[in-house]
């Protein structure tokens, strides 16, 4: 091999995503974000009516909020590993909607919380569905099942401006090239900015944190060899599951 440690090390990192050739025009490279800025990662729970029902749970009457710790997150471009299935049982995916704050955000109003968001992703809620059940059970936080490393999965952050309201965002989780998440933000119980302003007035956002806007239904267990391919409009992001 003649490729310089340079090369090397650019192939490890792109090895394993296929990207639309329309990607790099609001593209942006999120691996200097990944590693510096993130300092926390907000969850919402049963954001969309039909997984609350796939779980057999209720419907809530505010944004169920939990957090992934910024030790969690990987991007998308390193693959996905699931902790050991034998120990610790199936590891699900969540598609989802994933923003980015450019700003701190505090008790805000829609009009803050709209000026605030920098780039937008797709990214994947892996939890480990059968111990959250167990701790859900017990009454536990729910940590273990959703914090792991690797827990987060993101892909490139795009610009923010090319989704207009955030009303009318479609995506898509297809597996080994079968259709398994179709997410619309219209279905969103909560959308986007009304989720923020909701956040940010139970405890205050700051620049760099990730907001996971929830996982329409179709939830299911990953495989090793799986092929997940994620798709927001025209952009697309395909990743393996080792
Ligand atoms: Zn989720």
């Amino acid at each position: 091999m003649s490729s310089s440690p340079h090369m090397s090390i650019a192939n490890a990192i792109i090895g394993n995503v296929k990207e639309t050739a329309n990607n790099s025009d609001i593209s942006i490279d999120n691996s200097e974000r990944l590693r510096t800025s993130i300092g926390k990662v907000v969850c919402v729970g049963r954001n969309y009516a039909a997984h609350a029902e796939e779980l057999g749970n209720e419907v809530p009457s505010a944004p169920m909020l939990f957090m992934k710790p910024a030790s969690s997150v990987v991007s998308i471009r390193q693959g996905i590993e699931r902790p050991n299935p034998a120990i610790f049982g199936e590891t699900h995916y969540e598609a989802e909607l994933c923003i980015q704050l450019a700003t701190d955000l505090s008790k805000a109003t829609l009009e803050e919380a709209k000026q605030a968001i920098g780039g937008v992703t797709l990214g994947l809620d892996l939890t480990l569905r059968e111990l959250q059940t167990e701790l859900k059970e017990k009454g536990h936080p729910w940590e273990r099942a959703k914090c792991f490393d690797g827990a987060c999965v993101l892909a490139d952050w795009l610009d923010a401006n090319a989704f207009g309201d955030f009303k009318n965002v479609h995506y898509q989780l297809n597996i080994n090239n079968e259709l398994k998440q179709d997410g619309d933000s219209a279905l969103m119980l909560f959308p986007v900015y009304e989720l923020l302003v909701n956040i940010s007035h139970a405890f205050s956002l700051q620049a760099g944190d990730v907001i996971m806007t929830g996982t329409p239904s179709g939830v299911g267990a990953l495989h090793a060899g799986d092929v997940l391919t994620l798709k927001l409009g025209a952009h697309e992001w395909q990743t393996e599951v080792k």
